[in-house]
């Protein structure tokens, strides 16, 4: 039996998940992480079982030919399910683009992947040393280790890429921000976006942290 991806959510047209081109977006099951500021809790679950069959999918985008450009996976973490690559060939076969937003969080599934993804909007949390204080797993530098090998490996790629760091501000002050946009600056990203957190979906205890800050 073929491997298919687990799909939480579908947003059927989004004209902001990869900017300048109209797509359709599936948010995959599931993710490692748990960060501060993560307004998606029921998608974080990966024994949670899938909303949307994959074929139901691959209809839409049937349906919209003309009509979109592509198909963003985002999550949770896309990447985590090793039934993404097949997913992104059926959806480069169907003739539309692949939009990926993604953590980095599994470095090793990126090599078999990024030839078949025309787009990464990829998330980088903090600078490394303050990773764990953001997505709250493993040690000291287990997250940020991922993210920056897939980073390494994005830009390596060639692949278009938009980086973007929510600033978590019980985190992070100016300085770290400036300390992060450094940082990447040396690993060659051309684009970084920062983007304000949102308290919509989070947690009391995140809300009342950011309250007083
Ligand atoms: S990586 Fe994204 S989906 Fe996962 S916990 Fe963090 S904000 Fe939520």
């Amino acid at each position: 039996m073929t491997l298919e991806v687990v799909v939480a959510g579908l947003t059927p047209l989004s004209s902001c998940d990869w900017p300048g081109r109209l797509v359709a977006t599936v948010f995959l099951q599931g993710c490692p992480w748990r960060c501060t500021y993560c307004h998606n809790a029921a998608i974080l679950d990966p024994r949670a079982p899938g909303q949307v069959p994959w074929q139901d999918v691959l209809d839409l985008l049937a349906r919209r030919r003309g009509l979109l450009d592509g198909l963003v996976f985002s999550g949770g973490e896309p990447t985590r399910q090793a039934a993404l690559v097949g997913a992104a060939a059926d959806v480069r076969a169907a003739g539309f683009g692949v939009g990926l937003h993604t953590s980095g969080a599994y470095p090793s599934r990126l090599p078999a992947l990024l030839p078949l993804v025309d787009w990464v909007g990829f998330d980088v949390k903090a600078p490394a040393r303050l990773y764990r204080a953001v997505t709250r797993v493993g040690g000291p530098t287990t997250s940020a280790d991922a993210t920056f090998a897939s980073l390494r490996l994005v830009l390596d790629s060639g692949v278009d890429v938009e980086v973007r760091t929510t600033v978590d501000p019980t985190v992070m002050g100016p300085d770290a921000v400036a300390e992060l946009t450094e940082a990447l600056s040396g690993l060659g990203v051309r684009r970084h976006v920062l983007q304000q957190v949102r308290a919509d979906g989070t947690t009391d205890e995140y809300r009342a942290a950011l309250a007083a800050c």
